[in-house]
């Protein structure tokens, strides 16, 4: 299997991701297949966008608004990370 992202190397990295409300309640999960060089860029480029995103949380927030602000958060990394593949 090709890597999804540059197409030219063999996918030797296969990351599953699980999305949902909570550990039970997986509502979506997304597989990446991926060579080391993409591998290893998709990871720092979520890590970053992550960050980005999360310093828009407000400290004064209360817990029942944060839960659905990360859950928020997680949805957009994964269309951001989506979009990062198909975009090359
Ligand atoms: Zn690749």
């Amino acid at each position: 299997m090709l890597c999804e992202r540059c197409q030219l190397r063999e996918a030797m990295i296969h990351i599953t991701e699980n999305y949902g409300t909570s550990r039970d309640e997986i509502t979506a999960t997304t597989k990446r297949h991926l060579c080391e060089a993409c591998g290893e860029e998709y990871q720092r480029e979520s890590e970053q966008y992550l960050k980005q995103q999360s310093s828009h949380l407000q400290a004064e927030m209360s817990k029942a608004e944060r839960a659905a602000a990360m859950q928020q958060l997680r949805d957009d990394v994964r269309q951001h990370m989506t979009d990062w593949i198909s975009r090359r």
